[in-house]
């Protein structure tokens, strides 16, 4: 760019919108709404001489039957037509092998990025590092990271051959090979790493505000992120705006001179920074988070209730409706079958499930040992991802409980291996993913081991073989859980989770949920 010439340039972007193409009940989000709004910003700023770059930061897959049931092809081939320009890889690109990711990759006409991932076998980067865009004589690189917990949240048989590096280091590297190369006048971070207050990560890996302090002033110009599913509008120093509310002014994070953004989740908002560009100094003339149909409800004075639009309502785009529109049918027509009725509440609430024993997982395991004929079953709470409705049930309803695709699985073990399995998994403590569902098992956990070990009410015995069912997922390690895909006594059913829970809520309804409240008890000292 020129010296002394003003360059006005904006960031339009989104981030977790976890399969959330089409528009909920109450006409909220969707990606036919965002396109509207996304035309016309993208109009504003280029009215205001300047260049928009549209930006995705990672976890477009998983979290909608309707996206799932698709390998996400509606998302992604919405945001084609939205025309996004890069999009970060975030933990759920992971959820499906590979090669279904570079098919979405095929789809895609915009690249996904990530400079921390790489092939353990080849050392070489699996994605593209970075995108270079020009902007009315701007040169702006957009840089990806994919969080590096990836390795413990996705499915481990996925990332066998891959690798997360820090990031911190990545961008370095990364920003040393564009300064030698490319030399762009301004630098972008697209991260799925999370935002914490005032870095604080816990057992998370370091998120967007721990990069931001790690890096050399000067090294990248702000981190547009996601994974945390904040609306990211600063209260004070360090400190986010938990009650924010749409149409509200947002303030993003700024720490060691790099700005830090993020839009909540699911398309809800479009967040918008228009930045200024002079002499390499970049600076934010202004920020919002724009509500997309968002909508809260009011009670009138008859005691009736309106679903009221926080700002204008933006009008639906005919050409988004017209892409969308057969996607949305077709798997409508294969997830509203119904599959059996529920009395009374499965609860698969995450506060339940990653807690104590529900009787969701009861369930679902009771389903995986009639599959395999197992003695007993075990899962992470964390996979359980909704409770069921009261009522009829739906193949769709099924699905969002288990959205995964895993595969029901099981082993053969001898009673001291089933002792060493347990001492691992009923001694995850509870709120992680991995806090364990059981089935048929009771036992005392101390914290590193256990004892009193009863399946299906009899003692363990050391030297007797039990069967155990589980999924693919916990099967390979996922969640930290001890693997079993290796094991002589393997056997993988090759049914697929949610499958096996339609056959056995076909065969069983209409289900009580009191026969499935948990019996046996898991006791931590
Ligand atoms: P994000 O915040 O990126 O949207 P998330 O909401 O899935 O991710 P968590 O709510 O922490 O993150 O959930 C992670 C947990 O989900 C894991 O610990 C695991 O229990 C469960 N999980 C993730 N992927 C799978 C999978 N493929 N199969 C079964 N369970 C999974
Ligand atoms: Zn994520």
């Amino acid at each position: 760019a020129e010296a002394d010439r003003t360059y006005r340039f904006s960031i339009l972007h989104t981030n977790d919108e976890h399969g959330h193409f089409w528009y909920n009940a109450q006409g909220e989000y969707g990606l036919a709404a965002q396109k509207t709004l996304m035309d016309t910003l993208r109009y504003d700023v280029q009215a205001k001489g300047g260049g928009a770059l549209i930006l995705s930061a990672g976890d477009v897959n998983t979290g909608v039957p309707e996206s799932d049931e698709l390998s996400a092809e509606p998302d992604i081939r919405g945001m084609n037509l939205i025309g996004y320009d890069a999009m970060a890889l975030g933990n759920h690109e992971f959820d499906n092998p590979l090669e279904v990711l570079r098919q979405q990759e095929s789809w895609a006409r915009f690249p996904f990025l990530a400079a921390n991932l790489y092939q353990k076998s080849t050392g070489e980067r699996l994605f593209k590092p970075w995108a270079i865009f020009n902007r009315m004589g701007l040169k702006i690189a957009v840089l990806g990271l994919a969080t590096p917990d990836t390795a413990k949240l996705a499915n481990p048989a996925h990332l066998r051959d891959v690798e997360f590096r820090d990031p911190v280091s990545e961008t370095e590297k990364a920003v040393a090979e564009l300064r030698a190369g490319e030399k762009p006048d301004v630098i972008v971070v697209l991260s799925h790493l999370g935002y914490d207050d005032n870095g604080e990560h816990g057992s998370n890996a370091p998120g967007d505000v721990t990069l931001a302090r790690s890096l050399p002033p000067g090294t990248v110009a702000m981190i547009v992120g996601g994974h945390s599913h904040d609306t990211l509008c600063m209260a004070k120093a360090n400190e986010r705006e938990k009650a924010w509310q749409p149409g509200a002014a947002c303030q993003p994070d700024k720490q060691n001179g790099v700005w830090i953004m993020q839009a909540g989740k699911w398309g809800e908002y479009v967040g918008r920074g228009d930045f200024t560009w002079r002499n390499g100094e970049v600076a934010l003339e202004s920020y919002a988070l724009v509500p997309v149909n968002l909508k809260h409800q009011i009670k009138n004075a008859d005691g009736s209730e309106t679903w009221l639009t926080w700002q204008q309502e933006i009008p639906k785009n005919t050409a988004m409706m017209k892409l969308l529109m057969p996607y949305q049918k077709r798997a409508e027509a294969r997830l509203n079958v119904d599959v059996g009725s529920a009395q009374g509440q499965f609860n698969g609430e995450r506060e339940q499930v990653r807690f104590t024993q529900t009787n969701l997982g009861q369930l679902i395991l009771r389903a995986q040992m009639a599959k395999t004929q197992a003695d007993f079953a075990v899962m992470s709470g964390g996979g359980i991802r909704a409770s069921l409705p009261v009522g009829k049930l739906s193949w769709r309803d099924l699905l969002q409980v288990q959205p995964f695709g895993n595969q029901v699985v099981s082993v053969t073990l001898t009673g001291t291996e089933v002792k060493k399995y347990l001492d691992v998994v009923a001694n995850i403590k509870p709120d992680a993913g991995g806090f364990a569902q059981f089935a048929r098992v009771s036992l005392v956990a101390d914290g590193s081991t256990v004892s009193d070990v009863r399946i299906n009410g009899q003692p363990l015995q050391e030297n007797k073989t039990y069967r155990l069912a589980t999924n693919s997922f916990n099967a390979a390690g996922g969640d930290g859980y001890p693997r079993i895909d290796t094991h002589a006594g393997y056997q993988n059913s090759g049914s697929i989770d949610a499958e096996v829970l339609r056959d056995y809520v076909k065969a069983h309804s209409p289900l009580k949920a009191a026969d499935y409240a948990p019996t046996e008890t898991i006791h931590t000292l």
